[in-house]
């Protein structure tokens, strides 16, 4: 089979048994393009029914896909990785429709996928081994060994701004594990799941090897409760991750990776490059109209250089952040999701206001020529605030930068670990020693030193704190969807017993 990229979603954004399709249910949800905030279709909500119906069809392909070796799993896995490099540009494009984020950021986003395939594709054989143990009386007598065997199906959930990303994230460690996929996406972005599911039948995954549910909450509810799913990895914010967490242990027990919400801090020491910081203060605010789990909306900055990096971070941006159609080549900032959640961010500007707060650039809607009715946000660069303003509290999930200035290294590990989440952090200094120093302090599942907001798959991806558990990318996501069978085996006839 080939893939062609559809020119519409008129072939459904439901995937089962290899190929797209849709079902009858009573509810339906709009799905809207954020780049021109149009309803270009809707999408029926699965009922708890038809999770079901996935789930079992999801069950059933697994076996098979199961024992097959690592080895050949891991070459089909390549050859998804080849067919996303090969269709890489409508993939972007159908990215920036799906998400509203600027044509740029979508490529990179597609490339990093196309890696992710053949990280996990070329690890597989060599990780998915077990060990032989050595036991007392020694190999005459008795050994024990240990296999590593998939879950079966696991139930997947993502969050909106990283549509393909987050899927690939999840569905490349499972099917090299040999588990099965029901992937449910964030009904704000439900496209690019079914997309996937079309390159994977075309590199020769068996048929309901990967299967697409769409919906809200009810549906993520069922496929976390469903006694066939196995293990839960989601992504999305800590409420829904606490939700997820509790659900998928009401009917059975299942292991649960959360990839959840975060308020990174970056701290900037004053003997820091200035450019250098300012380079990645806009790269930890406002990449992806600033949703990013792992942005640093709380810039601590030393009262050294406050002056100087707040004039400069100011200019670069006036200078850099073009607002606009996302499918330009030349625009940085496209649209938010939706409406409600530029609200959201406005809401977060005006109660930074209200909280004394001074806004030194953009905080406004605004409405590029073409693409109008978008969600589109100059982002915010915002002074002022104290570490008990809302807006420093609480994750913002938008382009707005708060700078908070410090005086000593002691007083600023203290104000930076002093939240619920612990996603990730930066930090900047001229001196190394005082980085590893820091990072070491910090509490985060990531920290960044003299840079930010790098992802690599070989390099774990994961919380501390609210934050989440679990990794993504990394050997030990690969591990992390298998489960240890230890196997013992008596060498020679005994007849000693404790009876
Ligand atoms: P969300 O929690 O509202 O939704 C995420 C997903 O969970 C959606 O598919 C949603 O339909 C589903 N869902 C909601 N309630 C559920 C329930 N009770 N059971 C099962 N599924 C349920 O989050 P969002 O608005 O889509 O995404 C933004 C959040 O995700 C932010 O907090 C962001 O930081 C976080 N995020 C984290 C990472 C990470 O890797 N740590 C990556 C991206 C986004």
């Amino acid at each position: 089979m080939v893939f062609t990229a559809p020119s519409d979603l008129s072939g459904g954004l439901y995937f089962l048994n290899g190929k797209r399709t849709t079902v009858k249910a009573s509810e339906t949800f709009d799905v809207i393009e954020p780049r021109i905030g149009k309803v270009v279709a809707q999408c029926p909500k699965a009922t708890a029914q038809i999770v079901d119906e996935y789930v079992k069809v999801a069950s059933a392909a697994q076996p098979a896909w199961g024992e097959t070796t690592a080895l050949d799993r891991g070459k089909v896995l390549h050859k998804v990785a080849d067919l996303i490099r090969e269709h890489a540009e409508e993939l972007a494009v159908w990215e920036v429709k799906t998400n509203g984020k600027p044509i740029y950021e979508a490529r990179c986003d597609i490339a990093s996928s196309a890696d992710t395939f053949d990280f996990f594709g070329g690890i597989a054989t060599a990780v998915l081994q077990g060990d032989s143990l050595e036991l007392p009386g020694g190999p005459s007598q008795r050994i024990a060994y240990t296999r590593r065997e998939p879950y079966g199906v696991i139930g997947c959930i993502g969050a909106w701004n990283y549509p393909f990303q987050t899927c690939v994230w999840k569905v490349a460690p499972a099917l090299a594990a040999g588990n099965s996929v029901v992937y449910k996406p964030s009904p704000f972005a439900p496209a690019s799941p079914v997309l996937l599911g079309e390159i994977l039948t075309a590199a020769g995954v068996p048929d309901g090897v990967y299967n697409v549910i769409q919906g809200e909450g009810e549906a993520g509810i069922a496929l976390c409760e469903h006694q066939l799913v196995a293990k839960v990895s989601f992504t999305g914010s800590v409420a829904s991750g606490e939700a997820v967490q509790r659900q998928s242990a009401t009917k059975n027990v299942k292991p649960v990776t959360l990839e959840l919400g975060g308020k990174s801090e970056l701290i900037i020491f004053d003997d820091s490059n200035v450019q250098s910081a300012v380079a990645a203060a806009m790269l930890a605010n406002f990449l992806n109209q600033g949703q990013v789990c792992t942005n640093a909306t709380r810039v601590f900055v030393q009262r050294g250089i406050l002056a100087s990096f707040t004039e400069a971070i100011v200019k670069e941006a006036n200078e850099k952040l073009k607002v606009g159609d996302p499918l330009l080549e030349d625009t940085r900032v496209g649209a938010n999701i939706n409406e409600g959640h530029l609200q959201r961010i406005l809401g977060y500007v005006e109660s930074a206001k209200q909280e004394g707060g001074v806004v030194l650039r953009g905080g406004e809607r605004v409405h590029p020529e073409g693409v109008e009715g978008g969600a589109y946000f100059d982002p915010a660069i915002i002074t002022g605030l104290t570490d008990e303003a809302k807006a420093v509290r609480e994750e913002i999930f938008g382009a707005c930068m708060l700078i908070l200035p410090f005086d000593t290294e002691e007083e600023v590990i203290a104000r930076a670990n002093n939240t619920t989440y612990g996603l990730a952090a930066g930090v900047f200094s001229g001196n190394l020693a005082r980085g590893h120093r820091v990072a070491a302090r910090l509490q985060a599942g990531t920290v960044f030193i003299n840079t930010y907001n790098d992802t690599e798959v070989n390099v774990p991806f994961g919380g501390f704190k609210n934050s989440g558990h679990g990794r993504e990318n990394c050997i030990d996501t690969l591990r992390a969807h298998t489960q240890t069978k230890a196997i013992y085996v008596n060498v020679q006839d005994t007849t000693e017993h404790c009876f």
